[in-house]
């Protein structure tokens, strides 16, 4: 349900109706709203005439259920889109694209440096490197792990560029939570309720990846998940979901973006290169998200593809992004964006 207090509402009566909402058992989100403020209580939705009483209480305009089955991610609670601030200079979900971009994995002190170096010359705001890998074999390169996140830390010590890495259980969360900028929830764990729970109450930002089989309406429930532990920041990125073709690795879901533009106030990014596979299908789809709202980009680059230790194929060399940067520039002037 959502409680739309009156615009005049004292903090007194704000108080009086949190601690109510609480007393019936559910738990109360303050959206802050230009004229007046509405209160979110989510919780056992067998409750809801208990709730409806609220609507005597001084400085209640009303009581109206929220009809969709995500609450807090929805349109209905929050009519503006969210801006998430990363840093003190980057934020998402504003006019400007927002590009993170880096390699699949931490492999080097060197490599780091270097493509971290470059992204950034090339324009991109945020660094993206995995540190713990989810794999879909056992055998693979599971990542650099903590040793991972202190070169991430250090390239951002030198580029100033925040980052954005994976995390892939809740007993690792803290840790990286203490080196990241962004949480990154891969495609594996989109419906890991234990995670996401965990990603809620740490209240770093999060970039939350669609899972390969995932509805657009499950995709706002995992949000629903983190945001229902008190935590708003939430990124969705499309990166793509599984169909019968097989001449990409995913189909970038770009209808998925309007769509989700539609229902939900989060920003949302998309991230063609797990949506395509192939670094030469990169740029026109990264172009082709911008065009139809995306509000940033998720993009691999690594200076010696063909030696990766994870998605080589699909990773950009530093010049070939620096090159996609400039004509992104153009694309995003055409939608009034600025990059
Ligand atoms: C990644 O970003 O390297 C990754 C593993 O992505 P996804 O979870 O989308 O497959
Ligand atoms: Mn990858």
């Amino acid at each position: 349900m959502i409680v739309v207090m009156k615009a005049g509402a004292s903090k007194k009566d704000k108080d009086e109706v949190l601690k109510r909402i609480k007393e019936l058992g559910y738990k109360p989100h303050v959206i802050h709203g230009t004229t007046r403020d509405v209160i979110g209580a989510v919780g056992d939705e067998r409750g809801k005439q208990v709730l409806q009483t609220l609507e005597s209480m001084a400085g209640v305009e009303s009581v109206v259920p929220i009809l969709q089955p995500y609450k807090l991610a929805s349109k209905e609670v929050k009519k503006e889109h969210s801006v998430i601030a990363i840093s003190d200079t980057v934020k998402i979900g504003g006019n400007e694209i927002i590009v993170m971009a880096g390699p699949c994995s931490v492999e080097s002190e060197k490599q780091i440096i270097e493509t971290a170096q470059a992204v950034k010359d090339a324009g991109a705001q945020i660094l993206r490197g995995g540190a713990f890998k989810p794999r879909t074999s056992p055998y693979s390169f599971q990542g650099m792990e903590e040793e991972g996140l202190k070169l991430l830390a250090k390239a951002r010590e030198i580029t100033g560029l925040p980052v954005v890495t994976e995390v892939i259980n809740p007993e690792t969360a803290e840790l990286v939570a203490e080196y990241a900028d962004i949480l990154q929830i891969g495609a594996r764990n989109a419906q890991n309720f234990a995670l996401l729970k965990k990603v809620g109450q740490l209240g770093k930002p999060v970039l939350l990846k669609r899972g390969m089989s995932m509805t657009i309406q499950e995709f706002l429930m995992s949000a629903e998940y983190v945001m229902s532990e008190g935590n708003q920041k939430v990124i969705l990125c499309e990166r793509g979901i599984r169909t019968f073709e097989t001449a990409t690795r995913n189909t970038l879901d770009l209808s998925a973006i309007p769509v989700l533009k539609e229902k939900t106030h989060l920003p949302i990014v998309a991230d063609p290169s797990h949506g395509t596979g192939h670094y030469h299908y990169v740029a026109p789809m990264a172009f082709a998200a911008v065009s139809a709202g995306a509000d940033g980009l998720i993009i691999e680059v690594h200076p010696d593809p063909e030696h990766a230790s994870s998605d080589g194929p699909q990773s950009l060399k530093p010049q070939k992004f620096a090159d996609m940067m400039q004509r992104m520039k153009l694309v995003a002037e055409a939608v009034d964006r600025t990059l």
